[in-house]
C-alpha cells in the first residue's frame, strides 16, 4: 500500500493568509525568504513525495509536485483550430472567411470568438488539477496562474479586455465544493493580467449534470441550454470579456455562455482555459 507523508506545511492555511491579509503576507515571506534553512531542517524531518512521481521532494517551486515533473508540463502549440484551439496534426484548409477550424467549430458554430487552452489535460496537469478540484488543494490556483501568465501574451492581446469572468458554478455545486475553481483562477489572473474580475452578474441558473458523464456532444450541448443568466446586463454592454475556466471539454458550456453574454450586450468573448482534454 503506498505511504504517502503528509505534508509538513499547512499551505492552505499560509495561501489563505497571504490572500486576506498583507500582515501575514510579509509574515510568511519574511520568514521563507530569510531563513530557508528553516524549510530544509522541516523537509528533512518531514520528507514529502510528488503526488505525481512519489519521489521524496525537497519544498520545490510548486506545492504537492516535484519540480522535474512540472517541467514536463506539455504546451500546446500550433497547428491548431484557430476557433477552439484544438490541436491538429494538418493544416485545414482554409475556410470561405480565411480561418482554419477544426470539424466540431464547421458544425457548431462555437459563440465564442476564439478559445485557448495552455496545456493537454494529462499526466502532471491532470494530476495537479484533480488535487486543486477534488482535494481542495487551493494552493494550486497560484501556480496554475503563473502558467498562463507565462503563455497568455503569445494567446491573446491582453489590453483587449474589459473583465475577466470565470465560469460560474451553481450555487448547489458550489455550497457541496466550498470554492469555484474557476474563479479562484480568475482571481489569481486579474492582478497579473491587470484585468478587472467582473463577479456576481454571470450566474448559472440550470443545476446541469456534469458535462463529463454525458457521452454525446449532442447531450452535453442540450444539458447547459439556458444554464446561464446575466443579472445587470447594462454592465457588459460592448465589454470585452474573457472566460476563465480549469478545463476545456467540448466546448459547450463556455459556448453557451458566450452565447448569453453577447444575447446581453457584450461586444465579444474569449476563453482562455489551463487545460485542454481532448
Ligand atoms: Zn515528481
Ligand atoms: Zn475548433
Amino acid at each position: 500500500m503506498k505511504q504517502f507523508v503528509k505534508h509538513p506545511l499547512n499551505w492552505e492555511l499560509i495561501y489563505d493568509f497571504k490572500k486576506k491579509t498583507g500582515f501575514w503576507q510579509s509574515f510568511w515571506q519574511s520568514r521563507f525568504k530569510m531563513h530557508p534553512w528553516l524549510e530544509s531542517i522541516i523537509t528533512f524531518i518531514y520528507p514529502a513525495r510528488c503526488r505525481c512521481c512519489e519521489q521524496y521532494m525537497s519544498v520545490g517551486k510548486v506545492h504537492y509536485i516535484c519540480d522535474d515533473c512540472w517541467e514536463q508540463i506539455e504546451f500546446i502549440s500550433e497547428p491548431y483550430c484557430e476557433i477552439c484551439g484544438k490541436p491538429i496534426d494538418f493544416n485545414p484548409t482554409p475556410g470561405h472567411d480565411g480561418t482554419q477550424k477544426c470539424r466540431w467549430c464547421w458544425r457548431h458554430q462555437p459563440k465564442f470568438s476564439k478559445a485557448r487552452s495552455i496545456a493537454s489535460y494529462e499526466l502532471t496537469l491532470r494530476q495537479a488539477i484533480h488535487l486543486f478540484k477534488y482535494e481542495k488543494k487551493i494552493v494550486m490556483a497560484k501556480h496554475f496562474a503563473e502558467l498562463m501568465k507565462d503563455t497568455a501574451p503569445k494567446l491573446f492581446d491582453l489590453s483587449d479586455y474589459n473583465y475577466i469572468i470565470p465560469v460560474p458554478l451553481h450555487k448547489s455545486r458550489y455550497e457541496e465544493r466550498g470554492f469555484n475553481q474557476s474563479e479562484l483562477l480568475a482571481r489569481e489572473l486579474e492582478n497579473l493580467f491587470d484585468i478587472p474580475l467582473h463577479l456576481g452578474n454571470l450566474v448559472r441558473v440550470k443545476d446541469t449534470r456534469p458535462q463529463f458523464s454525458l457521452e454525446t456532444r449532442e447531450e452535453k450541448l442540450t444539458n447547459v441550454q439556458d444554464a446561464f443568466e446575466v443579472r445587470e446586463p447594462e454592465k457588459i454592454e460592448w465589454k470585452n470579456i474573457l472566460l476563465v475556466d480549469d478545463i476545456f471539454t467540448t466546448g459547450a458550456t463556455v459556448s453557451e455562455i458566450a452565447k448569453t453574454l453577447l444575447s446581453e450586450g457584450a461586444n465579444r468573448v474569449d476563453v482562455f482555459t489551463l487545460a485542454r482534454a481532448g
